[in-house]
């Protein structure tokens, strides 16, 4: 786990006030935990944090790419992400996590560690539906070949395996008959 060491932040030492980190998500990162749903990406994160007597405020801003599953053609692409987190750390006799937004962390604690929170927010920004940046059509940037094979597939045949009407020709002839 050493890839994940330099997301340790020594807040004890620091002054009161604004301190800016910057970190690069990438492949490495991500390999470190085992559900990642993310094996390849370009993602940038610049993390904020805010130390007052208090508490600490940390600020997770997260930009950029991953690679995912297309859920229509099966192959890759790369997905823009971007998203603002706020997460707020307090101090107390027990750590626990108060809500989502709010942790308590022990009195004599020197360092958060804030790679699960990066990899987190970076899992709850991609999309339900994963699909190819559409052009004009929708499927414009998807494989074709995978494509036409899926589209092969949905044609419905009947017993001696001629295809069935297609849905919009049923619709025409439902309006036919409504018209005569
Ligand atoms: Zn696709």
């Amino acid at each position: 786990m050493d890839t994940l060491k330099k997301y340790n932040i020594a807040f004890v030492g620091l002054s009161l006030g604004k301190h800016c980190y910057n970190y690069d998500l990438d492949e490495y990162f991500f390999e470190c935990f085992e559900k990642t749903e993310v094996e390849y990406a370009n993602v940038k994160l610049e993390l904020v944090l805010e130390k007052s007597n208090s508490m600490l405020v940390l600020d997770f801003n997260i930009k950029g790419k991953v690679k995912l599953i297309c859920d229509r053609c099966c192959d890759y692409y790369w997905q823009d992400i971007k998203s603002s987190d706020r997460l707020y750390f307090k101090f107390g006799d027990t750590p626990y996590e108060q809500s989502e937004k709010i942790i308590v962390i022990a009195h004599n604690e020197t360092h958060i560690n804030v790679s699960q929170y990066a990899y987190e927010f970076v899992h709850l920004s991609l999309p339900v539906r994963r699909l190819h940046p559409g052009g004009k059509q929708k499927a414009d940037n998807c494989d074709p070949v995978v494509l036409k094979k899926l589209n092969e597939l949905l044609v419905e045949t009947d017993e001696q395996g001629f295809p069935k009407a297609s849905a919009k020709d049923h619709w025409e002839a439902l309006r036919n008959l409504k018209n005569n």
